[in-house]
C-alpha cells in the first residue's frame, strides 16, 4: 500500500491553519472533485475526493487532529492499515450525503445544539520555562454559560418550548436543485426549541462574555509550534451545549545565549587567542548551571564541542539532546605599545616556520596559487 499523503497537504493548508481555514479549503476541494464536474475522469476524482474527506474528518476533529499532529497517520488509523481500496457506489453516495449536508448548512451537528467554539491562546515562554515545564496563568475573554438562566436562555421561571417550525427535530428538509438536503431549522437554529420569554441578562443566548483566568500546566520540553489542549475551556456552548476546547499555542522567545534546534542547544563561546594556542579548562553555561569544558591546545576557531545530555528532553519522549558549543577565537584589541612589540616579536619567530605553524593558511595559499596558474596558463 502506498504511503498516505499528508493531510495538511491534501487540503492545501499549513500545519497551524485554523478550523475555519481547514473547513473553507475542504469545501472548495469537495466542490472541485464533485463527479458532475469531473465527467471525463470520475474514478480519479472519486479517489481524490475520498482522500480529502478523510483528511478533513481528522483535521476537523480537535482530538484526532492533535493525535495526527503528534503521531502522523499511525495516530489516527483506526483499522491499522487504513480503509481498503476500491470504493463501492454505496459508500460513494454516503460520502456525498455528508459533504452536501455540510456545505449547505445542515452539517453533522445539525439537530443538536451548537457546541461552543474552540479558542486559541498564544503563550510566550522563555527557553528555560519551555525546557523545564511551567505552570502559566492565562487570562482569556470567553463566553460562559449565563448564571441568570443557567444557560437555557429562557427567563428565570420560564423554560424553552418545542419549536413550532420543526417540531423539535432541529432540522427541516429543503430542495436545492437536484438535492433534497437536511438543513438546520432557521426558526430555532437547530436547537429544536424556541424561547418565548428570553433571559434579560443574555438576551436568550444562554451565554455571556466574561474573562476567566486559567492555570495551564505546560509540560517540560515543549517547543514553538506545540499546542496544548485544555478540554472544555473554550467558549461555552449555546444554551447549555458542551463548551469548546482551548488550545494553548506555544511560542518560545529567543534566548540571549542558546539557540534551540529540536532536542539540541547551540551556543557560541568566545575564547582568547592564548587559550586557543595553549589549551585550558574553561566554564560554559548550560541551562542548569556551569560545566567545565577542556579546550585542547591548538584549537581552531569555529570548532564545535559536544556536551552530551546537556540539551533538551523532548516533550514527546526520546533521548535528551546535546549542547553544542562553537568556540570563537577573539583577536586581542586595545593593545599597548609593548604588547604590540611582543606580537611583532612573536610573529617574527613564526616566520620561516611556514606550514608548520599555519597549516590552513598554507593549504589555502597553495590552492589560490594553482587557481591563478590555471587561469593565466
Ligand atoms: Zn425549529
Ligand atoms: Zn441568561
Amino acid at each position: 500500500m502506498a504511503a498516505k499523503e499528508d493531510f495538511y497537504k491534501l487540503l492545501g493548508v499549513d500545519r497551524n491553519a485554523s478550523d475555519a481555514e481547514i473547513k473553507k479549503s475542504y469545501r472548495s476541494m469537495a466542490m472541485k472533485y464533485h463527479p458532475d464536474r469531473n465527467a471525463d475522469n470520475p474514478e480519479a476524482a472519486e479517489v481524490k475526493f475520498k482522500q480529502i474527506k478523510e483528511a478533513y474528518e481528522i483535521l476537523s476533529d480537535a482530538k484526532k487532529r492533535s493525535a495526527y499532529d503528534q503521531f502522523g497517520h499511525a495516530g489516527v488509523d483506526q483499522s491499522g492499515g487504513g480503509r481498503p481500496g476500491g470504493f463501492g457506489a454505496e459508500s460513494f453516495s454516503d460520502v456525498f450525503g455528508d459533504v452536501f449536508g455540510d456545505i449547505f448548512g445542515g452539517g453533522r451537528r445539525g439537530g443538536t445544539t451548537q457546541r461552543g467554539d474552540d479558542l486559541r491562546y498564544n503563550l510566550e515562554l522563555s527557553l528555560e520555562e519551555a525546557v523545564a515545564g511551567t505552570e502559566s496563568k492565562i487570562r482569556i475573554p470567553v463566553a460562559v454559560a449565563c448564571g441568570e438562566c443557567t444557560g437555557t436562555g429562557a427567563k428565570k421561571g420560564s423554560s424553552p418550548v418545542i419549536c413550532s417550525m420543526c417540531h423539535g427535530h432541529g432540522q427541516v428538509r429543503m430542495q436545492q436543485g437536484f438535492f433534497s438536503v437536511q438543513q438546520a431549522c432557521p426558526t430555532c437554529r437547530g436547537t429544536g426549541k424556541q424561547i418565548k420569554d428570553p433571559c434579560g441578562k443574555c438576551h436568550g443566548q444562554g451565554r455571556v462574555q466574561e474573562s476567566k483566568t486559567l492555570s495551564a500546566k505546560i509540560p517540560a520540553g515543549v517547543d514553538t509550534g506545540d499546542r496544548i489542549r485544555l478540554t472544555g475551556e473554550g467558549e461555552a456552548g449555546e444554551r447549555g451545549a458542551p463548551a469548546g476546547d482551548l488550545y494553548v499555542q506555544i511560542q518560545v522567545k529567543d534566548h540571549a545565549i542558546f539557540t534551540r534546534d529540536g532536542a539540541n542547544l547551540y551556543c557560541e563561546v568566545p575564547i582568547s587567542f592564548v587559550t586557543a594556542c595553549l589549551g585550558d579548562d574553561i566554564h560554559v553555561p548550560t541551562l542548569d548551571g556551569k560545566v567545565a569544558l577542556k579546550i585542547p591546545a591548538e584549537t581552531q576557531t569555529g570548532k564545535l564541542f559536544r556536551l552530551r545530555g546537556k540539551g533538551v528532553k523532548p516533550v514527546r519522549g526520546g533521548a535528551v539532546g546535546d549542547l553544542l558549543c562553537k568556540v570563537q577565537i577573539e583577536t586581542p584589541v586595545n593593545l599597548t605599545k609593548d604588547q604590540k612589540a611582543l606580537v611583532e616579536q612573536f610573529g617574527a619567530s613564526l616566520s620561516g616556520g611556514g606550514q608548520k605553524h599555519n597549516p590552513q593558511e598554507h593549504s589555502w595559499t597553495d590552492g589560490v596559487k594553482s587557481f591563478f596558474d590555471k587561469l593565466t596558463g
